[in-house]
């Protein structure tokens, strides 16, 4: 497919003297820049800007947005990212001029819809976490994790306990459980996994100790199994002095059935970006709430919006808070998303959410599991992990695997994490995916397989049928082209 002829770049379109916008007629007299800003701060040459007429305009941003790849224009079964529809209707709600247009300086009285749609998602989001108070602050998942590993470290402070220096981290965790506590001034330790793919409690009772500050956990974990020994593990945390935290960044396998503070957590983020059907990838806006027992409550960024009778406003007395986190009230647009989303789908709407994402994940587990070799072959949550080690006999790895499967226009999978699975590829199909879809992914991963044994070349030389072929990955991480250098710049 030979597409950079026929889609030239901004710059290539650009002749001189065309443009793409006409301003309002003036009403005020013209001045020279020379008059209004100092010498220094001008220009002595033009800016190099592509010049070209509105439709120009249209085709080239129509084009880049053809080249890019999202949910809405094909399956993403990215493990641990929750790669789900994001509903149409959250658009609207957050495009309402009311919402849309309120400024973060107006005065509380003026806004008390957007007050209320934010009180309204910290209660909705105490009842789906089971905790007891709520912050919607932190801008991402990894920002609330280190918001409430700071709520911590202020909690065990404040009793005494200041020399409580470690984290307790498995194995399988997100890479942003121990940067996150890294970040927070902790010392991340890492408790292995059995061979179920779930916390070795023995190993665990060897890494606890007296400087244990907290425990980490995602449950289901990474490799979507649900840590069952959870009240055991909860029990020799507490009582060693250390606090539970759950990384809730993917609740959909466990909405409305279980939550967090029922199995003993002490503080938990959410990601409104994944669970939540916040639009993700491509760097954002984000959102990961954090939630607290009524112990650590007193600690929470401030300010927090509460209800005064029939009123909203900030409470900025907050005793011990570990002050804010983010400027103004966070991503208020990702909130508008989420409370939509809560709202139409109402708790059995969620329920069947977290059946359907469950469903989904053993539907493919099942479909491919005499292709391919399954390390942990209880039944998984909303994701799991299958090993690329049978197709490596034959010299293909997963990577290559991964690249085939752009040829059938399907996003692959979270490749090689956890690190503890040999040739890993983690699936999460979510609910959101048909039965179609499902099959139709299944389909072209055995295909793939076959060709791995009878045609390795195929999928060793993938992808055959995207703009451009395999990059040379070191190169492209080591020496990025980043900028277009001119019209005739060498292919290197
Ligand atoms: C995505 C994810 C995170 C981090 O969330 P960000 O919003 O990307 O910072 C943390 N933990 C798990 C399990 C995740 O899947």
């Amino acid at each position: 497919m030979v597409v950079s002829k026929s889609s030239p770049l901004i710059f290539e379109r650009s002749r001189e003297g065309r443009y793409a916008y006409s301003l309002p007629q003036k009403e005020v007299e013209s001045q020279s820049v020379n008059d209004v800003f100092d010498e220094k701060f001008i220009r002595k040459e033009k800016a190099e800007l592509p010049e070209v007429a509105e439709l120009d305009l249209v085709r080239h941003y129509t084009e880049l947005s053809n080249k890019n790849f999202g949910v809405d224009s094909g399956f993403y079964p990215l493990g641990s990212c929750t790669m789900k529809y994001n509903p149409k209707i959250n658009e609207k709600v957050a495009r309402l001029g009311g919402f849309a247009e309120a400024h973060p300086l107006q005065d509380e009285s003026q806004v008390q819809g957007s007050l209320e749609i934010i009180h309204s998602l910290q209660e909705e989001l105490k009842e789906i976490t089971g905790m007891d108070e709520v912050t919607l602050q932190p801008a991402a998942g990894a920002h609330g994790e280190w918001t409430a590993l700071m709520i911590f470290k202020a909690y065990h402070q404040k009793n005494g306990q200041g020399h409580r220096n470690e984290v307790i981290v498995p194995d399988s965790a997100h890479g942003t459980n121990p940067a996150s506590a890294a970040f927070a001034g902790f010392k991340a330790v890492t408790v292995k996994s059995n061979e179920r793919g779930e916390v070795d409690i023995e190993d665990l009772k060897r890494v606890v100790n007296e400087n244990t500050a907290a425990i980490m956990l995602t449950n289901p974990n990474t490799l979507g199994i649900f840590e069952k020994n959870i009240m055991e593990i909860r029990e020799i945390v507490h009582e060693a002095g250390g606090l539970l935290y759950y990384d809730g960044a993917n609740l959909n396998a466990i909405m409305d059935k279980v939550r967090p503070g029922d199995m003993g957590f002490d503080a938990v983020h959410l990601n409104l970006h994944k669970t939540f059907t916040g639009p993700h990838g491509g760097g954002g806006p984000g959102s990961g709430p954090v939630g607290v027992v009524k112990e650590l409550a007193s600690y929470l960024p401030k300010p927090l919006v509460v209800k005064d009778g029939d009123h909203y406003r900030y409470e900025n007395e907050i005793e011990n808070s570990i002050g804010r986190v983010k400027p103004f009230y966070g991503n208020f647009g990702i909130y508008l998303r989420a409370y939509t989303y809560i709202r139409t789908m109402g708790n059995k709407g969620l329920q069947e959410v977290s059946e359907a994402a469950v469903l989904n994940a053993n539907y493919i587990k099942a479909r491919l599991k005499d292709e391919f070799d399954i390390p942990f072959e209880q039944y998984c949550k909303h994701e799991f992990v299958l090993s690329g080690s049978k197709q490596k006999e034959h010299g293909v790895r997963t990577l290559d695997m991964a690249k085939r499967l752009l040829d059938f226009g399907v996003h692959p999978p979270t490749i090689y994490f956890p690190l503890n699975v040999d040739e890993g590829m983690m699936i999460e199909p979510t609910e959101t995916e048909s039965k179609e879809t499902l099959d139709y992914f299944c389909d072209a991963l055995i295909q793939i397989s076959e060709e791995a044994k009878n045609d390795p070349d195929k999928v060793l030389e993938a992808p055959h049928h995207t703009i451009i072929d395999r990059l040379d990955e070191t190169k492209a991480a080591r020496k990025p082209v980043l900028k277009f250098d001119g019209l005739h710049a060498e292919k290197e």
